[in-house]
């Protein structure tokens, strides 16, 4: 017999499909103390079978944004002032909220950071990830419950039969970030939201999550738009990277390319951050100074007053997000920088 679950299971989206484009995106924060622009100007895009990581320091704008694509922004304070989201093809933000509610969860699903507190302390594992096929899918206890085991399985949960009525706090913060992940797939996204999915994590089970989320986004051909303040868990599962300072994307590249020779030097002082095997007893560079108070951003290129290439011009003038080219002139597919300076150092 087929269950009420099997009927409903869709088919993969062909890898490619554009599945989620922010356009010129501007959200800010009114406060008593003036207008703060936590997003400014923010374009992307992910595609089925696509990893975007999106990276930068708290207060960069990377989880406003995504937060402001699923609808969990608090408004006010928070205010949408320009821009689109559009969900293949179709703006989100001027369609009706009950259409919205539709896509986000069931066709665009996020998981957090902190697990812990995400999860109903009082249900076990079974029943919460159990209650979308209930809720969505009209499925029976009996079928919720075998389809929680199955995704617990999935999700490489030990013992999930047995474990399917514990409690979360019954399990380590790495199988809770499973539960999470399991929750977000539950009803099988074209594309995840993953805002520090690792970040509580230790660094051996931060592989371990970092890996399993990119099996199965490829298994599933999801896009995922993965969140991070980390350049080394993105390394090895996005194929392109968005860099953002202070509500705006100041770099974007394909994840090699980016690694190899980055073309602004927030990117290249980030990269130099990362510890490395090879520097055992060096002192770890840090880039100098604070991110700015969005209240109060400097004039010209943000970054100025931590940077220390920073020309008079940087002091004045905005740059804008342009293509790179290569040394003879030729356009580098994908890659993007907001900096004066970029030639110099792309190019050196
Ligand atoms: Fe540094 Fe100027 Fe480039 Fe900004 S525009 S990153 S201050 S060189």
């Amino acid at each position: 017999m087929t269950t009420v679950i099997e009927k409903n299971q869709k088919t993969r989206l062909e890898v490619g499909t554009p599945l989620l484009e922010v356009r010129d995106l501007h959200v800010e924060f009114h406060t008593r103390d003036g207008v703060a622009k936590a997003v400014n100007g923010v374009n992307y895009s992910v595609a089925a079978g696509e990893t975007l990581a999106v990276l930068g320091e708290s207060g960069s704008g990377k989880s406003v944004t995504a937060q402001t694509i699923m609808g969990i922004l608090d408004m006010p304070p928070g205010k949408i002032s320009q821009g689109q989201i559009l969900y293949r093809g179709e703006d989100m933000l001027a369609m009706k909220e009950e259409q919205r509610r539709q896509i986000r969860g069931q066709k665009i699903a996020m998981i957090f950071q902190d697990a812990l507190s995400s999860l109903n302390p009082v249900m076990t594992v079974g029943a919460q990830l159990g209650e979308m096929f209930r809720v969505h899918r009209g499925a029976s206890r009996k079928e919720a419950r075998d389809k929680a085991i199955e995704l617990m399985e999935r999700v490489r949960i030990p013992a999930a039969k047995q474990r399917v009525g514990d409690y979360p706090h019954q399990f380590s913060g790495g199988m809770r970030q499973r539960i999470m992940i399991a929750m977000a797939l539950s009803m099988e996204p074209d594309l995840i939201i993953a805002d520090e999915p690792t970040t509580a994590l230790d660094v051996t089970v931060q592989a371990q999550v970092m890996d399993l989320l990119a099996e199965l986004q490829a298994e599933y051909n999801m896009g995922l738009i993965l969140i991070t303040h980390d350049l080394g868990v993105v390394a090895d599962v996005a194929d392109k990277i968005a860099v953002m300072y202070a509500g705006r994307i100041v770099e974007t590249a394909p994840v090699h390319e980016l690694y190899a020779n980055p073309a602004h030097p927030y990117t290249k002082g980030l990269l130099r951050s990362i510890p490395r095997l090879d520097q055992k007893g060096q002192e770890l560079y840090a880039i100098k100074g604070l991110p700015p108070n969005l209240l109060k951003v400097p004039a010209g290129c943000a970054f100025n007053p931590r940077c220390d290439v920073a020309t008079d011009l940087c002091r004045t003038e905005i740059p804008t997000l342009h293509h790179v080219t290569d040394k003879d002139g030729k356009e580098l597919t994908g890659r993007r920088s907001a900096c004066h300076l970029w030639k110099e150092t792309l190019h050196g």
